[in-house]
């Protein structure tokens, strides 16, 4: 059960916590456009809400079954607009993130930025830290990476999205990025989650490995509950017997979320397959799957680099990629 209030009375938000807990329900406050919600939880939650709906300063009372409640449809009907600057998620316009997996040097990413930039991407991608399987794998540039992250991106003028893998490295990175990355690898490390959801950047929420949907909203259900509402999903492929591609890309979840959530989604076609063959297919498949946007890895010489060659695109692939883009999105109404 939600209680939405109509105040941010302290006393009115004391009276109804009061009666909640004589009731033995756990409450959770969060405010959310200016507004109090207040998260009430246990085995009675859906009872009474007649009771709650008749105290002081509440507006209404939702009764929610699904175990994730702030970021559920049944809260918020209408899609929720997640702003990175002047770039928009969950829009009829819809934006398209471009980059290399790791930063290697200020060239490398100065360079593709400026490439995806001509092709019409509206954001940039980067990694600094980079979570690998090995430790004898390239880790990323860490410090200096953000660094050159922040130069081109001012150079360039575009907003840029960089993982966060460790809860310590959180307030640091804010500094010079516009969007924390929760990876694959992360989307259940639940100090992470906490940390991030004391930040007041946007969040793009990668699901997990082998994460259900309904575990991935629970990840989500995280970050908002701690104060963060800013969150765009987003579906990079998961595990499943399959060996040809690295990873299986569920398309399916993209009109499932978008009827269980009121969140953006946005699809990642290049750790969906692992293959650079099959990242424009599957790009314009996610486009035409009702995605809120993408995320491409763009490498100005794959086979040089450090991290995710194979799967990535050369420029030249990137902008048909683009041109091809603007012909699904107008079949379905948006624009890319
Ligand atoms: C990445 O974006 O480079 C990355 C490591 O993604 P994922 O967490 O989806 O594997
Ligand atoms: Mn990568």
């Amino acid at each position: 059960m939600i209680i939405m209030m109509n105040t941010t009375s302290p006393d009115s938000i004391q009276r109804v916590v009061e009666k909640l807990k004589q009731h033995s329900l756990d409450a959770y406050c969060v405010t959310s456009n200016g507004k109090t919600l207040i998260t009430a939880v246990g085995d009675s939650a859906a009872h009474d809400s007649d009771l709650y709906e008749r105290m002081s300063g509440v507006e209404k009372v939702v009764n929610i079954l699904t175990p994730f409640k702030l970021v559920s449809r049944e809260l918020k009907a209408d899609d929720s607009l997640v702003h990175v600057r002047h770039v928009v998620f969950g829009s009829p316009l819809i934006p398209v993130i471009a980059g290399p997996c790791a930063v290697e040097s200020p060239e490398q990413f100065l360079e593709t930025a400026q490439l995806v930039k001509a092709a019409g991407a509206s954001m940039l991608r980067g990694g600094a830290y980079k979570p690998r399987t090995s430790p004898y794998s390239f880790q990323g540039l860490e410090l200096e990476g953000l660094k050159i992250l922040r130069t081109v991106s001012e150079q360039v003028d575009m907003p840029v999205v960089s993982e966060v893998t460790d809860p310590r490295t959180v307030e640091l990175t804010l500094n010079y990025v516009d969007m924390l990355q929760i990876g694959a690898r992360n989307m259940q490390n639940f100090a992470l989650l906490k940390e991030v959801a004391k930040t007041d950047k946007p969040i793009l929420l990668k699901r997990g490995l082998s994460a259900t949907v309904e575990e991935w909203l629970m990840a989500a259900e995280y970050i908002m509950a701690g104060g963060n509402e800013k969150i765009v999903l987003c579906e990079r492929g998961i595990r499943t017997f399959e060996t040809y591609t690295r990873n299986t890309l569920d398309l399916n979840a993209i009109p499932l979320v978008k009827h269980l959530s009121h969140l953006p989604i946005i699809v990642d076609p290049s750790h969906g397959t692992g293959n650079w063959r099959l990242v424009t297919p599957m790009a314009r498949a996610g486009v035409a799957s009702g995605a809120d946007g993408l995320i491409v890895e763009v490498h100005p010489c794959p086979e040089e680099a450090v991290s995710d060659g194979p799967q990535s695109l050369i420029p030249q692939n990137f902008t048909q990629l683009m041109t091809e883009l603007s012909k699904i999105a107008a079949a379905i109404d948006r624009s890319v």
